[in-house]
């Protein structure tokens, strides 16, 4: 049996899995991520790689940033890059192994497409709610990044022209309303303009300092009422951005993910379901939402499933 490794690079943390033809991990290794540069990560993977019980035969990488044949561009989270950079050659070059670069949202997404909740569709769209707000698509049943690497970007899909400001400089993004840096904004400018509310608290309770998946899902489970407006606000942007996905792509699935999502599980794909209906031209009922399968996994698997395209091709 041939085993892939798939790898994870994060702003934090690169982690590698030793995958097998059935999209299970059979070992892992995991290490913080270099800040002086591609070079050094490549050089960190190679040193993971060599820790793995057995060599794989071929690598695939997710990376958190644009991907285009290799070429990553300007990755917002990984410190000391140059604008661009043929990461997959260099690190083809590092391992002597076929390897194969992809954005981390679109990697994610493969991942729950081959081995997790996206099994089995032909036109599936993945969305990651976490910090940001990332997507990958699957079309008639291939993985879709479009003609210079750049699909997928759901988290930027405008939903309210001249609306919320987004991370990305515009305005009105899904992002904007659903990723989590731009919830705890809102929470930081209502609480500070008077609301009322017990996010703060529960989130020193759990010794966080940032609101996480877990602290959102605590104040939605005591009622806080700032909490589940924004909540709400950010399902309805997800929604509508849904809406107008299936309106372009005609989808049989649509796959949540991220943090939040396993926090609240089921209920959240139910309700960003119910949020997307009032603006789908042509509702079904055969079309199905659902939440991510792989937990912490999604990155290494579709790594790992790309790295296996990438040793088929050569
Ligand atoms: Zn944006």
């Amino acid at each position: 049996m041939a085993l892939t490794a798939g790898i994870d690079v994060g702003g934090t943390n690169i982690e590698v899995a030793l995958v097998d033809d059935d999209h299970s991990v059979v070992d892992r290794a995991k290490h913080t991520t270099p800040t002086d540069g591609p070079g050094a990560v490549a050089a960190r993977i190679v040193e993971l790689i060599a820790k793995l019980d057995e060599r794989p035969s071929a690598a695939g990488v997710g990376i958190p940033g644009p991907v285009n044949g290799g070429v990553v561009t300007r990755p917002p989270n990984l410190r000391n890059w140059p604008d661009e950079v043929a990461f997959g050659g260099l690190l083809r070059d590092a391992l002597d192994m076929p390897v194969e670069v992809g954005n981390d949202a679109n990697v994610g997404a493969l991942g729950e497409w081959v081995a997790g909740a996206g099994r089995g569709s032909r036109f599936m769209l993945g969305v990651w709610m976490g910090t940001g707000v990332g997507g990958g698509l699957v079309l008639d049943g291939r993985p879709y990044t479009g003609a210079f690497g750049g699909a997928g970007e759901f988290g930027h899909m405008i939903v309210h022209q001249g609306g919320a400001q987004c991370g990305c400089g515009r305005r009105g993004c899904i992002e904007a309303y659903a990723g989590r840096a731009s919830m705890e904004r809102f929470v930081e400018i209502a609480i500070a303009g008077g609301r009322d509310s017990d996010i703060y608290v529960i989130r020193d309770d759990k010794g966080k300092d940032r609101l996480t998946s877990a602290v959102w899902a605590k104040a939605l489970d005591e009622d806080d009422d700032l909490a589940t407006e924004l909540v709400d606000e950010a399902i309805e942007a997800v929604g509508i951005g849904v809406g107008s996905v299936m309106n372009l792509l005609d989808l049989d699935r649509v796959v949540i993910g991220g943090g939040l999502a396993e926090k609240l599980g089921q209920d959240l794909a139910d309700d960003i379901a119910a949020a997307a209906e009032p603006w789908v031209l042509v509702p079904r009922d055969d079309r199905t939402f659902v939440v991510a399968e792989l937990g912490d996994d999604p990155g290494v698997i579709g790594a790992a499933a790309l790295g296996r395209a990438a040793m088929l091709v050569r």
